[in-house]
């Protein structure tokens, strides 16, 4: 029996059942993290003034996304990346057409 908790409250029966109730943001430990500039990407795609200029932390395909999101909005974007290229889990080839078009947009590359 499952109790759900709103307004009211509900009990279910059930012989089996599977938790798909997403999940939350996992904050890195980098320095500075809980400070009020940083966001996550929630809130980041909530925002209801666009900032001047943008770091975006992580040059995966989510932080890739973003930077185009935001160079296109006119924002200056500049991504960190520890490793010595962004998006390493695609092929290089791909990877390099992605980077030489963000180059084109302005968008600066901090790896
Ligand atoms: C910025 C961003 C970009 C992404 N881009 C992509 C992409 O391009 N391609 C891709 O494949 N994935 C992408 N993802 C990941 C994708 O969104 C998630 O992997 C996917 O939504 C997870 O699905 P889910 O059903 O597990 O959780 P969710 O989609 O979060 O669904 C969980 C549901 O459970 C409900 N719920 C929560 N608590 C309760 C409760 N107590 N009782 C009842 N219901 C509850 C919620 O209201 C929600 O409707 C992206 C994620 C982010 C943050």
């Amino acid at each position: 029996m499952l109790r759900f908790l709103a307004d009211k409250e509900y009990h279910y029966s059930f012989n089996d059942c599977i938790i798909a109730t997403g999940s939350k943001v996992s904050k890195p430990g980098i320095p500075g993290i809980d400070l009020p500039v940083v966001m996550d990407s929630t809130a980041a795609l909530s925002l209801e003034k666009l900032p001047q200029s943008i770091t975006i932390v992580g040059g995966g395909v989510i932080g890739l996304e973003f930077a185009f999101m935001y160079a296109n909005l006119g924002v200056k974007v500049t991504i960190v990346e520890f490793l010595d290229h962004l998006i390493s889990c695609v092929d290089c080839d791909i990877a390099d057409s992605i980077l030489k078009i963000a180059e084109d947009r302005g968008i600066k590359n901090r790896t």
